[in-house]
């Protein structure tokens, strides 16, 4: 099959590395506006499972490598390899609810923002990424560490079935009775999955009625001391709640008191996903014993707020068209330790809109103990993520630089990595970190049987 074949077989584009639009094309399939010097052959943009099907039969007739993107929010541009056939899934974006078995059915595009606003018309909800446009593609692939987690579980986990294109070009449905290795895989192996997801069987939840959020200010410099006190009180907080701490750029309103602190500073953020407004108040206030209370330089307690406010929220915090690097970090040290290291780090941070985050697990249960039915399985008892966020290319050597000296410093608090937010292009060895040992030797091996030929990028470090 040659190229003109592969276009008349498909109801998609095929774009060749030597098209005219096929720079700014490339450029546009990476939400980071830090585009990789990665150039994949071709990119077939599909519209249909048909479409992957011989996407995937033509780059096996041509001896080529397979890259995916769903929506391209990879914070390392993943899709992008060299010389690869990219299939980009980004035009599918149908969902469909089904309220008698309260499932939807999602393709791969659909963002965070598009599923809730048609969830939320049934009352229903889903533990989507933090920010609006993340596609759910990925996002599941990885674990899917989203609003809600800690009690409805990373999203992966509420993958019911799916539907893949194999390696070697058959349409299959995966679930708890066929092909359960590859619903096991799904959910959580991340870039290292072997096949093309083109559809997604999701369990949704009922919308909370009583999401409340309580905000509290404080000058960096208690960091530590609030890290550590959180640390402490997290176990006692039920799941329902999501408790970070943020280091982030102060509001305009707090600047001019931040100023001595590079403009950072110290946000305890409490979320509860709770039904009733006075369960949500007397659930959230456990953070009025806070021992730095007495420092705080504001708070907004008990605000009711919605799925959709929270992700307006991410938005902000996460702003599109930046040059962005990220990297996470597991970890079970007191928390005051990372946090006094992102103190020291931030103090001199180069870009004002950079951040970084401790994601702290809530509720008696064990959250780190590995789950058998999926791949996703590290775990601690905190979750810490750095991002440099900038706009200009004239600051990309200053912020990289910045951004690599912080990770470093935080590694030496980490048992493992997340492998939705992590580096694993200049860091490959995070990839194994991502997993439990028993996980990774069985990803290993069903990579071996599913993508014998290793059709599917395997390698990050070969790119
Ligand atoms: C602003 C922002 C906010 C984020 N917030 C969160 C968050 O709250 N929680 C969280 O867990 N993560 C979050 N992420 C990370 C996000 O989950 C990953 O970047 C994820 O890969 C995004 O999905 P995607 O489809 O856009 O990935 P892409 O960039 O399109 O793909 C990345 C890689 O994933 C694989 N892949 C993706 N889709 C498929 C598929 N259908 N079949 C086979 N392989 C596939 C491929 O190997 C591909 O190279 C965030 C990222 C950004 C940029």
């Amino acid at each position: 099959m040659n190229i003109e074949t592969l276009q008349s077989r498909i109801e998609g584009k095929v774009t060749t590395s030597t098209d005219p639009r096929y720079e700014q094309l490339r450029r546009n399939l990476i939400w980071n506006q830090l585009t990789p010097t990665r150039y994949p052959q071709l990119v077939v943009q599909v519209a249909s499972e048909n479409d992957v099907v011989e996407a995937v039969q033509y780059a096996r007739a041509n001896n080529m490598k397979i890259a995916v993107r769903g929506g391209g929010h990879s914070w390392i541009g993943l899709p992008l390899c060299d010389g690869s056939l990219l299939i980009d899934l980004g035009r599918l974006t149908q969902v469909a609810i089904n309220l008698h078995t309260r499932t939807a059915t999602i393709q791969p595009a659909v963002t965070g923002q598009a599923l809730n606003q048609q969830l939320a018309a049934h009352g229903l909800a889903f533990p989507i990424g933090h920010c609006p446009n993340v596609p759910l593609s990925g996002f599941l692939l990885n674990g899917g560490l989203g609003w809600n987690s800690n009690e409805w579980g990373p999203a992966c986990f509420s993958i019911e079935a799916a539907h893949v294109v194999t390696a070697d070009g058959r349409l299959v449905v995966a679930n708890e009775k066929h092909y359960a290795d590859l619903l096991w895989a799904i959910r959580g192996a991340g870039p290292r999955f072997f096949g093309v997801v083109t559809q997604y069987l999701v369990k949704l939840y009922p919308v909370p009625r009583a999401i409340t959020t309580s905000k509290y200010y404080f000058p960096l410099q208690c960091i530590d001391e609030v890290g550590a006190w959180t640390g402490n009180i997290a176990r006692q907080l039920p799941r329902s709640v999501e408790l970070t701490i943020f280091c982030s750029p102060a509001p305009s309103a707090l600047g001019e008191q931040c100023r001595s602190s590079n403009g950072f500073m110290c946000i305890l953020s409490a979320t509860a996903f709770l039904d009733t407004r006075g369960e949500a108040a007397a659930t959230l206030s456990l953070l009025e014993n806070c021992p730095v209370l007495s420092q705080c330089l504001g708070k907004e307690v008990l605000q009711p707020t919605s799925l959709k406010t929270l992700l307006e929220m991410g938005g902000m915090l996460w702003p599109e068209r930046h040059r962005c690097l990220a990297d996470t970090v597991w970890s079970n040290s007191p928390p005051s330790q990372p946090l006094s290291t992102l103190r020291e780090y931030f103090l001199k941070a180069p870009s004002p809109e950079s951040l970084a985050v401790c994601v702290f697990s809530t509720g008696a249960e064990d959250c780190t103990v590995v789950q058998p039915e999926a791949a996703f399985s590290m775990m601690a008892e905190t979750l810490l993520l750095c991002y440099a966020i900038w706009e200009q290319p004239e600051g990309d050597d200053t912020n990289t630089a910045w951004h690599r000296e912080t990770i470093a410093a935080l590694h030496a608090f980490a048992v493992g990595h997340y492998i939705g937010e992590s580096d694993i292009i200049t860091e490959p060895s995070r990839i194994e970190r991502s997993f439990a040992p028993a996980n990774w030797q069985r990803l290993q091996s069903l990579r071996r049987t599913y993508d014998p030929d290793g059709l599917f990028h395997r390698d990050f470090s070969d790119r």
